[in-house]
């Protein structure tokens, strides 16, 4: 969580006006970091998850649910305690999140150690092989001795597999010793019913008028206020942007749904309009009008706080690399697999009361805290129809470029860059790609900006740096070693994965990256696409059930080693498929696909969750038999090995079909549920039951099966 520095914030002219300083100076700390640290290694594999939770309060009398706002003080400042008074081997460390109603929780330490001794000698030798143009197949058996000779180094990192689910169950748990008996801590991507009427305990309503967030929907009490720099961040995004955010979402059509479906803004505020003077309410009604006017759209759930996005949680997984290229490499070659997380991890089918016809969370974040004006959004300044610099994407979005060297001819979307900061970082020996990588950041504002810490020592610290960095909310973050710490290397963090409901689940998906990195570099998986067919990925993975009905772009006749393709030819399920695999691979001649325009666009096929981690279609062997070929070339006791197989079947029936994603649980649950009227309205009651019966699976009072039990019998009841 970048910059957490305590102090009063500037106001936004003040900020504004230290823009450049923060730029320039934030380059100059990265060019520190460059000079400083860029031939360092690491030997271990080091990586940790962040599961964010939110804390509910039930007024079971009442069969309501409220989000509960003691979450970013007082109870942070519990969870905190021990690792405040200096405590070190901590199980968890707490941190805050942008909602009063928000805690995020990390293990104590990073997880590690798998030397990366073996990942690094196949990267010399695919260095090697790129510079002698050798032939991939060649030298196959090679790799695969290389991956046996280090069976018990590797077999540490599976010990450190089988410790992430219970170290969540073990951060849950301290959680809730310290809740009250009504309250529970929660892993759910969305609050149905966020920015309805009285859905924070305490009660708060909105501050429309001269708030942070100007929201009718929103109160500023929600957003955490332990910390200056949450509600700045709110407010300094209204002021740059020049209005509160606008976000749409399509609705979902119900039998019951008015056609077509048209908000009145003021009655839906979240305001207690039996205590307000007639003064107060015409004020409101205007404003409530007025943003009608401006924002209205048929057949669309408008939000408008940054609260709606960043009030949502999520799973994360940061990874250091063996050095500077290895993240490089990283942070490319799982690009193209964040569509397809995101759309297998789906949770939040739900917004503001409403069913919407999306299954994700991001589109939401990405407008609630887009800062562009006008004219950055539309190219062209509105008071004199100049032709301005246009900024494609709001700062939280997908990510616009591969940085690993070798990688350019897939960068076909725009990428725009400053250039002042980009040839100052070219004077200063980074090469092109990741100056890019940095000039294209470093075109934001910074959002919030501490006086006591404008100056800064550029050499020893690099607040500035992180302060650009922190605030471009991406996909992928590739994550340069901080200034001031030395035990940090040089980190990925794989970001579009929404948080799931069970600790089970969540442990399965951070497990599955992890194993894909090792078999990315163990491998040499190429997996690469166009980045604009990348693009076209995040759009369908998050509608409506993307995980089963959509198909995403993928890699075709990805290059694997000989030995893996005997793998294949010896299980017998899997023979027809090796053949294919073989054959392709000679028709290509046993080598990469060539890297040209076409045969890059050529070498993309379409393909559904399902068949990408699972197989079966004549494209892809699937992720899983390949993770299930690595891992059997590993020396791993029996016990571990069974709990990666059910980690992976998890995964494995999700993209089946056969295991509903939260999204569609949620769906199902509330479209079932007797006090659902087919009005796409999720009703207190609804949420009520809902968020009951996800209280109880979480503290493992129900098991899931249960859970999909009880929406069968609502929905048999139903029929
Ligand atoms: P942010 O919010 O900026 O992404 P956090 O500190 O909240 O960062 O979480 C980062 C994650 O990275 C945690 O899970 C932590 O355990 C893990 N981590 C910490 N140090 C390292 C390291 N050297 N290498 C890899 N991961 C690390
Ligand atoms: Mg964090
Ligand atoms: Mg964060
Ligand atoms: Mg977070
Ligand atoms: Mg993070």
């Amino acid at each position: 969580m970048g910059l957490l520095t305590v102090g009063e914030p500037l106001d936004w002219p003040e900020t504004k006006k230290y823009a450049s300083h923060v730029r320039s100076h934030g380059i100059d700390q990265f060019l520190h970091i460059f000079r400083a640290r860029r031939n360092r290694r690491d030997e271990t594999l080091k990586w940790g998850d962040e599961i964010e939770y939110m804390v509910v309060k039930f007024d079971h009398g009442n069969r309501k649910v409220r989000l509960s706002l003691r979450a970013s003080t007082e109870l942070l400042k519990q969870l905190q305690a021990a690792e405040d008074a200096g405590a070190v081997d901590l199980d968890s460390l707490w941190r805050p999140e942008f909602a009063a109603y928000m805690i995020e929780g990390t293990p104590g330490q990073p997880y590690g150690i798998l030397p990366n001794r073996m990942e690094r000698a196949l990267m010399a030798k695919a260095v090697k092989e790129e510079e002698q143009g050798e032939n991939i197949s060649e030298m196959d058996e090679d790799v695969f001795e290389e991956l046996e000779d280090h069976n018990d180094t590797i077999t540490t990192m599976f010990n450190f597999l089988n410790q992430v689910e219970d170290n969540m169950r073990k951060r849950r748990e301290e959680v809730r010793k310290l809740l009250h008996s009504d309250e529970s801590v929660l892993s759910i991507s969305v609050f149905s019913r966020a920015g309805t009427y009285d859905f924070c305990f305490p009660t708060s309503f909105v501050e429309t008028v001269d708030g942070y967030s100007r929201s009718l929907f929103f109160p500023d009490q929600a957003i955490n206020h332990g910390h200056p720099r949450f509600r700045t961040l709110s407010k300094h995004i209204c002021d740059r942007r020049g209005s509160p955010a606008n976000i749409q979402l399509p609705i979902f059509r119900d039998k019951k749904t008015p056609v077509p479906f048209v908000e009145n803004f003021f009655q839906s505020m979240n305001i207690e309009k039996d205590q307000l003077s007639s003064d107060q309410l015409r004020q409101f009604k205007n404003i409530s009008d007025e943003r009608e006017v401006k924002f209205r759209k048929t057949d669309h759930v408008y939000m408008d706080a940054m609260g709606f996005g960043m009030g949502c949680c999520c799973l994360q997984v940061t990874f250091q690399a063996a050095n500077l290229c290895e993240a490089r490499l990283l942070y490319d070659q799982l690009t193209p697999l964040c569509p397809i997380l995101m759309a297998l991890s789906a949770a939040s089918p739900t917004f503001r009361g409403y069913i919407t016809d999306v299954d994700c969370r991001w589109s939401v974040i990405s407008e609630a805290v887009d800062d562009r004006t006008p004219s950055e959004r539309l190219g062209i300044d509105p008071t004199n129809g100049d032709k301005v610099r246009k900024i494609p994407k709001s700062r939280y979005d997908s990510i616009d470029l591969y940085i690993c060297p070798g990688n350019e001819i897939y960068n076909d979307i725009p990428v725009l860059v400053d250039e002042e900061y980009y040839q100052k970082l070219i004077d200063g020996q980074v090469d092109p790609l990741l100056a890019r990588h940095i000039a294209h950041l470093f075109i934001r504002d910074p959002l919030v900006l501490f006086k006591e810490k404008l100056n800064i020592d550029d050499s020893t610290e690099s607040d500035h740096f992180e302060n650009i960095q922190s605030t471009n909310w991406q996909t992928m973050r590739f994550k340069p070693p901080p200034a001031n710490a030395q035990e940090i290397g040089w980190r990925v963090e794989f970001r579009p994965m929404e948080v799931q409901l069970t600790d089970e689940d969540n442990a399965a998906l951070v497990i599955f990256i992890v194993l894909l990195t090792r078999l990315i570099l163990s491998f040499k998986l190429d997996l690469l696409i166009p980045m604009s067919k990348v693009e076209e990925n995040m759009k369908v993975a998050q509608r409506r059930a993307a995980a089963t009905k959509e198909r995403f772009w993928f890699r075709k006749g990805i290059v694997l080693p000989n030995c893996v393709v005997k793998h294949f030819a010896r299980s017998k399920s899997l023979c027809e498929q090796a053949i294919k695999l073989s054959e392709q691979i000679s028709l290509s001649g046993g080598t990469k696909i060539e890297k040209t325009k076409e045969a890059m666009y050529d070498s993309c096929v379409q393909l559904t969750a399902n068949e990408i981690i699972n197989g079966g279609g004549d494209n892809f062997v699937g992720l899983i038999p390949l993770l299930n070929v690595y891992l059997d070339s590993m020396e791993i006791d029996a016990v571990t090995r069974c709990r990666l197989t059910r980690y992976l079947n998890l995964i494995a029936d999700r993209a089946r079909g056969n295991i509903p994603t939260p999204a569609s649980l949620m769906r199902d649950f509330i479209t079932n549920h007797p006090d659902y009227n087919h009005d796409s309205i999720v009703n207190d009651s609804i949420q009520y039951d809902m968020l009951v019966q996800i209280a109880a699976l979480q503290e493992d009072k129900i098991k899931f099966t249960d859970l999909l039990d009880t929406v069968k019998n609502m929905k048999a009841k139903k029929n």
